[in-house]
């Protein structure tokens, strides 16, 4: 039985910023060039691979609502790519960023101290699972540690 479902940017947020060019506060959205590791797609939850254009966009994430809402400075591939919703496994994105951080909410968005953590993204899966077990927990929102970006939303399958 899986426990729990790594969710993306909704696609009519991906869609308006490749028509646009503006992101939520009617910024410029920036056309960046893979040319090293990393730029994390957050509509496939892929990474970027060499030479494809990426979109960089500020984006008002969803959830949490609330006190602690908060947008993001994302990627996202500047051409068509799959939604990603993933099943039981932390995407590539998480796995392979160097140092994460897992923010966790409550049903009311809010953040619940005690149980945030930092951890090398291949280290994440554990210590989210085990998290998940806590009744108080309703998401997650993963993070880069350092930057503070988000890189997915985590819920209970
Ligand atoms: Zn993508």
């Amino acid at each position: 039985m899986s426990q729990f479902m790594c969710l993306a940017m909704d696609s009519a947020s991906a869609a308006r910023f490749r028509t646009t060019r503006r992101d939520d506060r009617g910024g410029k959205i920036l056309g960046r060039i893979v040319d090293r590791p990393g730029f994390p797609c957050r509509h496939c939850l892929r990474l970027g691979r060499l030479g494809e254009e990426m979109l960089l966009a500020s984006w008002d994430l969803p959830l949490p609502g609330g006190p602690y809402w908060t947008p993001s400075p994302v990627f996202l591939h500047a051409g068509d790519c799959p939604h990603a919703a993933i099943e039981d496994a932390l995407p590539e994105t998480v796995r392979e960023n160097p140092l994460v951080s897992l923010r966790h909410y409550d049903a009311d968005g809010m953040c619940l101290y005690d149980l945030g953590i930092v951890v090398p993204g291949q280290e994440a899966e554990a210590p989210l699972r085990q998290r998940l077990g806590d009744p108080r927990v309703a998401f997650v929102n993963i993070h880069t540690a350092k930057p503070g970006c988000w890189l997915t939303r985590v819920e209970r399958a």
